[in-house]
């Protein structure tokens, strides 16, 4: 993993020191003596994660932090705070000001790389994200960001898995109002209510009398549902080696005992913030891909969509040796329709095409609106005779009840013509294979409409 370390202190040799130690581990490393440089490079370019010292003269790490934190350019930087107090205070000062994590002077080396390495990993996460985002839709990230911000208020459902009476019962108490605590006392029972349930982050004890809550950090990180769940630790002093252990497998954040109120709620804010954000990026991604490869209008694949999938499809037949067949239809005199009952009308008949068509189809089918009355079906597994036969019921379920139109019963009569081809044996290309259907097409066309040609090479 390489990744670019932002170290800032305002003393050189600080500074050095980390540098040296970063350096040996070969990320790469930038450096700043002072806080608006800081928030300068961050700015311009590439940091991956900001190692930050508190106290520095003019501008200190907190206000740094909050600044870097408030700028949308900047917000998804991972900040560690670097105090030289181990103070409860600073470090709940710092997750106010957004910190993602703390050091404490002298820096711990295996803590300085377990932590620097987890944050690295979460920004990759969340720079994809973004990348996808911005690069496939017209929405500004900072968009995204600020509806992020908005729905910061609700509750978040959090589960604790816990099996010591006493702990539950200080940790509920601390969290009344803050969060909508679950509580699972068995570890097992826990894990499959975490699955169950899109929990916004769950907290697993260290202190089991039987079980190795290790391993309950593993489960949850392998399973799909729970990949993404914010895992934190409630650990024990003395449990340094455990808790480096966690955060190599993927747990993104622990507390001491005795757990202090008020830093067990802003690093439970701090990793819900950030898996709503990722949710979000994750969510406008998704839906990104999907309009760009739907028709609005029928809900079924779009011509896009076809031309990246078709090949794949063929190039899969051709290597195990299985048949595919394709199959374009063409609404008749459709052109009619919409001189006749208006754009609208010709738009119902399309989707209630679309309807029909889909019913017709297995789920393996690819079936794509080509283009305006035009619409493909790709047919894996599928021999010339029996697409012939398809595309035939297709037909017969598009003539044999007539279509409504608007409000008050109107219906009208639509036929299709239907032109199918099969990938041959021996040299065969998309395009030809294509071109085939639309030849029969054509000679569907030519020879009355309402009808099915199939071209057998
Ligand atoms: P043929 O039997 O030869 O296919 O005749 P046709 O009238 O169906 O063929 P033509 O290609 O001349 O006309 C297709 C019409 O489809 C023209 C166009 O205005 C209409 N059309 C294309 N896209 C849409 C759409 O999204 N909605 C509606 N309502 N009409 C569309
Ligand atoms: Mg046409
Ligand atoms: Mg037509």
């Amino acid at each position: 993993m390489t990744a670019r370390i932002l170290v800032v202190d305002d003393i050189p040799a600080n500074v050095r020191l980390l540098e040296v130690r970063l350096l040996a581990e070969y990320f790469e490393v930038l450096t700043a003596t002072n806080g608006p440089d800081a928030i300068e490079t961050c700015e311009n370019g590439k940091v991956d994660v900001v190692l930050l010292d508190v106290m520095m003269p003019d501008m200190d790490g907190f206000e740094v932090c909050r600044r870097l934190k408030s700028d949308p350019a900047t917000s998804h930087i991972p900040v560690v705070m670097i105090t030289a107090l181990d103070q409860v205070s600073d470090r709940v000062r710092g997750l106010e000001a957004g910190a993602d994590d703390f050091l404490t002077k002298p820096v711990n080396d295996l803590q300085l790389m377990t932590r620097v390495k987890s944050l690295v990993r979460l920004k990759s996460l969340t720079d994809e994200l973004r990348l996808r985002a911005s690069t496939t839709r017209n929405i500004g990230i900072e968009e995204l960001l600020s509806r992020n911000f908005a729905s910061e208020d609700t509750t978040p459902k959090v589960l604790l898995i816990d099996e010591r009476k006493s702990s539950v019962e200080r940790i509920q108490k601390m969290l009344r109002d803050r969060a909508d605590l679950d509580i699972a006392s068995d570890p097992h029972a826990g894990f499959f209510q975490a699955a169950e349930t899109p929990y916004e982050c769950v907290m697993i004890s260290t202190a089991f009398a039987d079980f190795d809550p290790l391993r309950l950090c593993s489960q949850l990180r392998s399973l799909d549902r729970t990949r993404f769940m914010p895992i934190i630790l409630l650990a024990e002093e003395g449990e340094e080696e455990r808790i480096i252990r966690g955060l190599e497998l993927g747990i993104n954040d622990y507390l001491m005992r005795p757990i202090d109120q008020q830093e067990l709620t802003a690093r439970l804010r701090t990793q819900v913030r950030r898996k709503r954000y990722n949710d979000q990026l994750r969510a406008s991604v998704t839906q990104t891909i999907e309009m760009a490869v739907t028709d609005g209008l029928t809900g079924l694949h779009n011509r896009r969509y076809l031309d990246s999938h078709l090949q794949t499809l063929f190039d899969r037949a051709v290597a195990r040796r299985r048949p595919l067949s394709v199959m374009i239809t063409d609404l008749d005199r459709f052109k009619a329709i919409n001189d006749t009952y208006g754009h609208d009308g010709g738009d119902e008949v399309l989707r209630e095409f679309a309807r029909r068509l889909r019913k017709n189809v297995r789920g393996i089918d690819l079936a794509c609106r080509f283009g305006g009355e035009e619409f493909v079906v790709v047919m894996p597994d599928t021999e010339g005779v029996v697409a012939e036969k398809v595309a035939e019921r297709i037909r017969a379920e598009i003539a044999q009840a007539p279509f409504a139109i608007g409000s008050d019963g109107k219906t009208i009569e639509v036929t299709v013509s239907v032109g199918v081809s099969s990938v041959l044996k021996g040299v065969d290309t998309v395009a030809a294979l294509m071109k085939r259907a639309d030849l029969a097409l054509y000679e569907a066309k030519s020879g009355g409409r309402n009808r099915v040609v199939a071209k057998a090479a």
